[in-house]
């Protein structure tokens, strides 16, 4: 399997374990070429991440919250399970592009509403509207105006 940072052909597993429900393997890889650590669940690739929420706080990484999270925002919007599917990989991926075991719970966010603004502009808005407005009112009114311009266009 190459690697997902440096695209080397070849990694090695140095961990494989059941998983608990008796249907998966998570396999731990690591590249030979740049130590770079990973691990596989069947053919999903797990992110081993944790975050750091804003009062400090850490917590791994969760992709079953992230999927529910976008659920809720897509919440009777037309969106098909494969452009969902998409969607949480492309995040995934934008993730792990960052290249840190540690990420921040609001670089997690912007990711978030990067990806979700190319698939729903009412559930970008949405998500922003919880995720942002306790943050920073303001900023989130300008997004919001500018959305509303570009439709009128
Ligand atoms: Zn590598």
């Amino acid at each position: 399997m190459k690697c997902p940072v440096c695209l080397f052909q070849d990694t090695k597993v140095v961990d494989s374990r059941v998983a608990v429900n008796g249907f998966s393997i998570r396999r731990r890889r690591e590249c030979l070429k740049c130590g770079f650590r990973f691990s596989t669940y069947e053919e999903i690739e797990l992110l081993d991440l944790m975050i750091i929420k804003r009062d400090g706080r850490k917590e791994a990484y969760n992709k079953e919250k992230l999927v529910s999270g976008l659920k809720r925002s897509l919440e009777k919007r037309l969106v098909n399970e494969e452009t969902f599917k998409k969607l949480v990989n492309a995040i995934e991926r934008d993730l792990q592009a960052l290249k840190n075991s540690e990420v921040l719970s609001s670089q997690i966010g912007k990711i978030i509403m990067k990806e979700l603004k190319k698939v729903d502009k009412v559930a970008f808005i949405r998500f922003a509207s919880v995720y942002e407005s306790f943050e920073d009112l303001q900023v989130f009114q300008e997004k919001l105006n500018k959305l509303l311009k570009n439709k009128k266009k």
